[in-house]
């Protein structure tokens, strides 16, 4: 009887910890399976990382759900957006995929939460998809993670100087701050974003930030701008001799820690 194959896969999600994992893993497996799982919504700046991720691994990345993205399944869900309660996003547009993606077979899911870290990644309840974890078995931290980043040459993704996870432009994980951040640097994505909340065709009365609109956050942007400024220059002074996107994640872990397990690793 012939050994079944066990595949190696690894999720990329346009963020520094997976990338710093395929690059960690890149030698050591090298028959590994990268995959990306596009809601079609996320920012510019992640599909350019993406792009630079592929040359430096020297193999292509499979795009997981080309051809539904997040527009597809708001039809189905009937307009029904959703929230950190009723997160049918990460069900359709990552999870779902992933599985459809290894079908029957064997495999090792290379996960990519650190040792410092005190959340539990996205482990299938599929028997056949094995999680594994090398950063926390190998006691990697958040300092290793930007040394293996670093050295590689290949940089933090541009979207770190004013937000610190990958995802859709319109995450409702997002903080104040780079609601505000996005208005600036995206207005375009924005203003999509705000159309969703004003369009969304279930009858609801949403706000992907639930406690208040985007037009009335945009509103008070100064204050937003302000508060962030603010703890800013006490965490600079507290982190001598970081780089400013160390600092700006540690501000962002302070406002919330709220974060999708599969999405932002
Ligand atoms: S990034 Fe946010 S909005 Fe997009 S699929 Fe993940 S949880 Fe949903």
């Amino acid at each position: 009887m012939v050994d079944k194959k066990v595949r190696h896969i690894l999720g990329l999600s346009g963020g520094k910890d997976s990338t710093a994992l395929a690059l960690y893993l890149k030698d050591k497996i090298p028959e590994i399976e990268y995959f990306f799982c596009d809601t079609h919504k996320e920012l510019p700046e992640t599909y350019a990382y993406l792009k630079k991720i592929e040359i430096l691994l020297g193999k292509k990345i499979k795009i997981l759900e080309a051809k539904r993205g997040f527009d597809h399944w708001l039809a189905i869900k009937k307009g029904f957006l959703p929230s950190p309660r009723k997160r049918w996003c990460t069900e359709q547009l990552k999870i779902s995929p992933i599985e459809r993606f290894v079908g029957k077979d064997e495999a090792v899911s290379y996960i990519a939460l650190r040792a410092d870290e005190d959340r539990v990644g996205y482990i299938s309840t599929k028997p056949n998809i094995k999680p594994v974890f090398p950063f926390m078995n190998d006691g990697l931290i958040k300092k290793d993670i930007f040394k293996i980043i670093k050295e590689s040459g290949i940089g933090i993704p541009e979207y770190y100087s004013w937000r610190s996870r990958s995802g859709c432009f319109f995450c409702f994980f997002q903080r104040k701050i780079e609601w505000v951040k996005l208005s600036e640097i995206h207005p375009d994505l924005f203003e999509e974003a705000v159309k969703y909340e004003q369009e969304h065709k279930d009858g609801r009365r949403y706000f992907w930030n639930e406690d208040e609109s985007l037009l009335d956050l945009a509103a008070r942007k100064e204050h937003i701008i302000a508060d962030y400024e603010k703890s800013m220059m006490q965490k600079k002074r507290n982190l001598p001799n970081r780089p400013l996107y160390e600092v700006l994640e540690t501000v962002l872990e302070d406002e919330s820690d709220d974060f999708c397990f599969v999405c932002h690793l």
